[in-house]
């Protein structure tokens, strides 16, 4: 932990050496190194306020329930009760011990059940590439990067199978200058809002396709050759159009090393560029991805 007098000393002692240095970049230096000593040791020495200093925070994360679609044929998310608190009243079911653990007092706890692309998740690069890293492997460091925002929403919503392209790209980049270094690209075609209506989140047909927009592949090929990424974004189940058979974002993406993050919500919350985010994967070894809590800042 940084105790708020050592914070003091830090500021005395960088103030001394350079009385230019703002106080926001000093937060910064010290969010960025906090979270670096979180990445070796399990019992986390980040305090979450430091490298948020005046910035506005942004859950990028759904809220996981079991009605929460999922892609066709996959498992549900499941939450079953194995004991509750005692003021609760309830039952400590079949695992009862867990639920009085010394001195009479209760404890409240669930068994979760999902496939590991379930909610807001990530793909590790050994969902789509055999060679590819599992999720535990992927760096920290690759996992708090720049996040940049293409909105195809208007489109859309017109057209629900559209591709974000290599023009969107080429076009956003008149406007906002060329992709950052180490980013995130997300696509951001307004999806998020339809998990307010039953079955439009999936925007399946009566065989059962589903209608969502995704990149193109040639879109994730210009991006994985021509630009300095390192994961993909979208507020959809996947970064490839629903329609899709081939899953060629995917496999252009994760085959080139890169990560995906789906189902992030409140994209259109975010500015095109300038946001910072950091995706909280999961470590079960060997997995190829899991639900995350991601939270942006700007
Ligand atoms: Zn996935």
């Amino acid at each position: 932990m940084c105790s708020p007098r050592l914070l003091s000393q830090v500021y005395e002692s960088i103030e001394r050496e350079d009385r230019k240095v703002s106080r926001r970049s000093i937060f910064a230096a010290l969010g960025a190194t906090a979270l670096a000593v979180g990445a070796q040791n399990t019992a986390s020495a980040a305090p979450a306020a430091l490298p948020l200093n005046g910035s506005t925070l942004v859950d990028l994360t759904h809220v996981l329930t079991t009605n929460f679609p999922v892609w066709p044929g996959a498992p549900s998310f499941e939450m079953k009760n194995l004991a509750r608190t005692a003021s609760t009243g309830g039952s400590l079911g079949s695992l009862g011990s867990l639920g009085s653990l010394g001195g009479g007092s209760s404890f409240y706890l669930n068994e979760l059940r999902m496939g590991e692309h379930t909610g807001t998740h990530i793909d590790a690069p050994a969902h789509a590439s055999a060679d590819g890293i599992t999720v535990e492997k992927i760096p920290v460091a690759d996992l708090v990067v720049p996040i940049a925002i293409i909105d195809i929403s208007v489109r859309a919503e017109a057209d629900n199978n559209t591709v974000l392209t290599r023009a969107d790209i080429l076009d956003w980049e008149t406007v906002h200058g060329m992709l950052p270094s180490r980013s995130l690209v997300a696509m951001n075609s307004g999806w998020d809002a339809r998990l307010r209506v039953d079955g439009a989140f999936t925007n399946q047909d009566a065989l059962g396709r589903q209608h969502t927009p995704g990149f193109d592949p040639d879109a994730v090929d210009f991006l994985v050759r021509e630009r300095d990424i390192l994961a993909l974004g979208s507020d959809t189940l996947s970064i490839d159009a629903g329609r899709s058979t081939t899953y060629g974002a995917h496999r252009n993406a994760l085959g080139s090393g890169k990560y995906a993050v789906e189902a992030l919500a409140n994209l259109s919350t975010l500015p095109a560029v300038g946001a910072t985010v950091m995706i909280g994967a999961p470590t079960h070894a060997g997995g190829s991805g899991g639900p995350c809590r991601v939270i942006a800042w700007h």
